[in-house]
């Protein structure tokens, strides 16, 4: 028999939509993403993004304090014994994750720890094919898949992931290679700051590399950088040739200044790249309206519509430019709505 709704994703948007669905009896099932090296490598392991981050300033409700009973309290120990210990700073991203995968869990939430690979949407009920080659039937979807972290798309870049060259300084800033030695943190955004300012914890220095003469990053951010004695920023470069070789992984960059200066080469022990996101929309390709930048297009103002009908999407993988936890959260809600009520109004 058909699902009434099937969510994809698991950061806050799939989590709040889950949580929405399943107290209006719609018993949703939640594909949360495959656990797989290769959906590491590329940044889309199950709790998304904010799996990936340390401290979590901004999300209502969790000022700085210590949680550790109610964390322990709260999700279940075969999972809690897994989290990183709470460092008494309010919420972090992956126990903010797991406190909504619990909430959605506690409410009857289904959760299929796979890949959704295809879609089929011109016959209804919609089909949904898994990376274990199950094909899920519902009568509605919402996908909230999120985005991930780009690359450069350098030869040399490629080379060496997973030798020096990361997008996620949480994951793997702690490793022996980093400690006390020079690192490089490409990208000039909030992003960039989070994880120079991060691995300012290993680091001798990071050199943040940025292309021009003035970071993207919010004023609160910005001076996070500029205080800090570990961070030192090299304006108006980018990167050009991550240097290394097969032995020691990453020994160094090639920078190309952007201002006609002369090229200029820096010893680093390793390269985190911090220049925005791209939409996991790849298994929609042909099957839903998806922008130029790839991600998703809603059809309707303030709803969460899709070219579908029956399909809803919710969080950053239909939003570009908010990006932010509290509002992908704030869409899931809003697309478990739009789907109850789409739903009932067809009489399904
Ligand atoms: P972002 O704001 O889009 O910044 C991307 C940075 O990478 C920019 O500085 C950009 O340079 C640079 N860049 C992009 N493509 C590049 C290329 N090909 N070569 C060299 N540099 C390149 O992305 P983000 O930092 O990931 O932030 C995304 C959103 O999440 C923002 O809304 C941000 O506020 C939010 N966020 C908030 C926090 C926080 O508040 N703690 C932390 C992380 C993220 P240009 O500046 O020249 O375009």
């Amino acid at each position: 028999m058909a699902e009434k709704v099937i969510i994809i994703g698991s950061g806050p948007a799939a989590w709040a939509a889950a949580i929405y669905a399943a107290r209006a009896e719609l018993k949703p099932l939640v594909i949360e993403g495959a656990i797989t090296e290769e959906n590491r490598l590329a940044g889309t392991l199950p709790l998304g993004q904010l799996a990936l981050t340390t401290e979590v300033e901004n999300f209502p409700g969790f000022p700085a304090g210590d949680m550790e009973s109610y964390l322990n309290s709260s999700i279940e120990e075969s999972r809690r014994r897994l989290m990183p210990p709470h460092g008494k700073h309010g919420v972090s991203g992956p126990e903010l994750m797991e406190l909504m995968r619990q909430q959605a869990v506690n409410f009857g939430t289904r959760i299929v720890t796979e890949d959704i690979v295809d879609v089929a949407f011109d016959a209804h009920p919609f089909k949904l094919v898994a990376s274990d080659g199950a094909t899920h039937e519902t009568l509605a979807v919402i996908v909230a898949t999120g985005a991930r972290a780009n690359y450069l798309g350098l030869e040399s870049e490629e080379r060496f992931k997973n030798r020096g060259v990361s997008a996620c300084a949480v994951c793997d800033g702690a490793l022996p290679r980093f400690r006390n030695k020079p690192l490089v943190v490409v990208g000039g955004g909030d992003s960039a700051v989070e994880e120079a300012d991060y691995l300012t914890k290993f680091a001798s220095t990071v050199y943040m590399v940025h292309r021009r003469d003035q970071l993207r990053a919010s004023k609160i951010m910005a001076k996070r950088a500029e205080d800090n004695p570990k961070i030192e920023i090299l304006w108006n470069c980018v990167l050009d040739e991550v240097v290394g070789n097969d032995k020691d992984g990453v020994t160094g960059v090639r920078l190309k200044s952007t201002v006609g200066e002369p090229d200029l080469e820096q010893e680093a022990a390793g390269v985190f790249l911090a220049i925005g996101h791209t939409p996991n929309t790849a298994f929609l390709k042909g099957k839903l309206e998806l922008n130029a930048k790839k991600y998703i297009v809603l059809t309707a103002a303030a709803r969460t519509y899709t070219s579908v009908e029956g399909v809803f999407a919710a969080g950053d993988v239909a939003d570009d430019y908010y990006r932010q936890a509290i509002t992908a959260a704030g869409t899931g809600c809003m697309a478990a709505l739009d789907a109850e009520r789409w739903l009932a109004t067809k009489g399904l």
